[in-house]
This record gives structure tokens, C-alpha cells and sequence, in this order.
């Protein structure tokens, strides 16, 4: 499940690696994105400024590792994925506070921890994927709408537990307050087709095989099922659907870093951090998986600027990691799952 690399260099082993620590000219980030995703930015940084990036990558239990190396960790960065994610590392009291000029003035404010946490680094949207046959432009236009008895057991979704899902829902308190939040959600468990199930590219096959009419899923997906030859016909099947474009926009959610409060090259990783924030690497990041900038201004990629421009909820996500526990408690309440 684990290995660990260093990016245009020799592999390192561990004893290596930890030796290698304390050295001026390097960084080490523990990183739950996988390889393909960060490489690129690494190598980039290296060439820029000479720092090597040590990278140890994992797809769980990064943070619980970070909590027993204690204050021998040699990690200095963790980079992960969605926010509920990223507050569980602060909650487990792992990171440190970055006040940074240079990252503040790239990230907007409601995209970065306003403690210095954590900074966005790409985001994505929580979409409507509608079927291209049995649902005409413009029928669905918000996540609301996903509630309205008119869509019984037309609808797909992954877990209601699902971090992706439990942002959204946690945004829907946000703007509803708990009463609404749960009456929508009853509404939405009432127009599945089926038990909650699979991931968000399971649902827009089923779509496509005619379970159902609409699912919820993330951007990025859609071009990943594009470049993907089993699963382009599912990508093909719909129209993805940017929900509530008259008021506050898409419901968005992001990938992330954190500095570690034992970070033993400090400087470097503030470095590193300052970089992934900047032009050339936003663009590269946001680019490999499909996601969007965090940076106002950077360049989209080619396809994903073909799926059009859309207003995005600039709800803070720190708002939405505060009401995380209380979506999870209102997914439980309703039997969501069941
Ligand atoms: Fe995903």
C-alpha cells in the first residue's frame, strides 16, 4: 500500500531517509495524493530552487503516522484531499500555523484555514450529472431541486457518509440551518433509485444503463471517465449540471496542505508551500486531475474550460468542516444508507 520516493532522485530507504532529515536543501511531504498528481509540481519546485522533495505517499494513515513519529517526524508538508480529511490532521493536532504573505495573497481567504492550518490547493465541484434522454436542460437546477417529489426513485448517490457527500450536506446546513438541511435530505432519500452505493463514477453508469435519471459527483470525474475507454459511453450518457447558478453557486470542495508543527526543514516546506500556491504550479496541479485553480486568474485546462464557466459557492470550507459532524449526525438521523 505504501512506498515512499524521491522525486528526480535515488529512492531512499528509511534509515536514509530519516538521516537525511535535518539537510538545508530539502523537504519531505507526506502526501495522500497519489504519485501521478504531485510529481510534477516536485520536480518543477526542485528545478526552480534546488530543494529536493522526499515524498512518502499512502492512500490512509498518514496522519495517525505523523502522531507517532511524534516530534521525530520528518515530515514537513501533508498534502491531502477534501476538508473534512484536512481538519481531521489539525483536529489530531499535527500541523502548525503558517502566516504567509505570499500564500494569503494567492489564496482567497475562504479557501484557507484563518488559524493558517491549511491552504487550498485545487478544488472541485460538487455536480449534478442529469441523463442527456430523460432529462431536458434546465429541469434541474439546483441541489434543492434534488428534493422535489418529481425525481422519485430517479436518483443515484454514493454513501451519504462519503466525505463528498457530507460537504454538501454540511453546506446545506450552512445555508438552511439543521430543520431545512434534514427536510431536504428526507426529500433527497425519498427519490432514490437504489441504496446509496459504489463511488460517483458508479453512479453516472447507472445512469447510463437507465437506473436513474440523476446522481450526484465530482467534476474531476467527468473527465476521467472521458479518457477512460470502458467508461467514456457513461461520461457521454449525460450533461454535467452546475447547480444554483442563481444564487450562491456550486458547492465546492478542495485538496489541501498543511505544514507539520514538527517540521524539521521548516523554511523549505514554507518555500514549497509558497510554490504550489504560484501561476505554474496551480496550473500544472489543477490540470493533471481535471480540478480547478485556487489562484484567481490561473488558466483552466483546455477540456475542463469545455464543460463552461460557473459561479462558485464561496461559502468558507473551514464553515463547512465545523458542520461536518452535525451533516454525519443528520445522515444517521434520517437512515440515509438504509
Ligand atoms: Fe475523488
Amino acid at each position: 500500500m505504501e512506498f515512499r520516493k524521491v522525486i528526480g532522485g535515488a529512492v531512499f530507504g528509511m534509515t536514509a531517509f530519516a538521516a537525511t532529515l535535518a539537510s538545508a536543501q530539502e523537504v519531505n511531504v507526506y502526501s495522500l495524493r497519489q504519485e501521478f498528481l504531485v510529481a510534477p509540481l516536485f520536480e518543477k519546485f526542485t528545478e526552480q530552487t534546488g530543494v529536493k522533495v522526499n515524498v512518502i505517499f499512502a492512500e490512509k494513515g498518514l496522519v495517525e503516522r505523523i502522531k507517532q513519529e511524534g516530534a521525530n517526524s520528518p515530515a514537513d508538508i501533508l498534502m491531502t484531499v477534501d476538508i473534512s480529511r484536512i481538519q481531521q490532521a489539525v483536529d489530531a493536532g499535527v500541523t502548525d500555523s503558517v502566516s504567509n504573505g505570499v500564500i494569503d495573497a494567492n489564496i482567497p481567504a475562504h479557501l484557507r484555514d484563518p488559524e493558517g492550518h491549511w491552504f487550498a490547493l485545487t478544488q472541485r465541484g460538487r455536480a449534478i450529472y442529469a441523463s442527456k434522454d430523460r432529462v431536458a436542460e434546465g429541469e434541474i437546477a439546483s441541489y434543492e431541486d434534488l428534493a422535489d417529489p418529481k425525481w422519485e426513485g430517479k436518483i443515484c448517490t454514493r454513501s451519504g457518509t462519503h466525505d463528498y457527500n457530507i460537504a454538501l450536506f454540511a453546506s446545506m446546513i450552512a445555508v438552511h440551518g439543521e430543520e431545512k438541511a434534514k427536510t431536504w435530505l428526507e426529500g433527497l432519500k425519498n427519490n432514490l433509485a437504489r441504496k446509496p452505493q459504489g463511488n460517483d463514477r458508479g453512479q453516472v453508469k447507472a445512469i447510463k444503463e437507465g437506473e436513474c435519471d440523476l446522481a450526484i459527483g465530482n467534476t474531476y470525474y467527468f473527465g476521467k471517465m472521458l479518457d477512460d475507454e470502458e467508461q467514456r459511453t457513461w461520461a457521454e450518457s449525460v450533461n454535467i449540471v452546475f447547480p444554483n447558478q442563481n444564487d450562491r453557486g456550486m458547492s465546492m470542495n478542495i485538496s489541501g496542505m498543511s505544514l507539520i508543527k514538527s517540521a524539521p526543514n521548516r523554511d523549505n516546506a514554507v518555500k514549497l508551500m509558497e510554490f504550489l500556491t504560484g501561476d505554474v504550479a496551480q496550473q500544472i496541479y489543477a490540470e493533471v486531475n481535471y480540478e480547478y485553480p485556487v489562484k484567481p486568474g490561473v488558466e483552466w485546462a483546455e477540456n475542463v474550460k469545455s464543460w463552461g464557466t460557473f459561479k462558485a459557492d464561496e461559502l468558507p470550507l473551514a464553515e463547512i468542516a465545523r458542520l461536518s459532524p452535525d451533516a454525519i449526525k443528520m445522515v444517521d438521523q434520517i437512515g440515509y444508507n438504509e
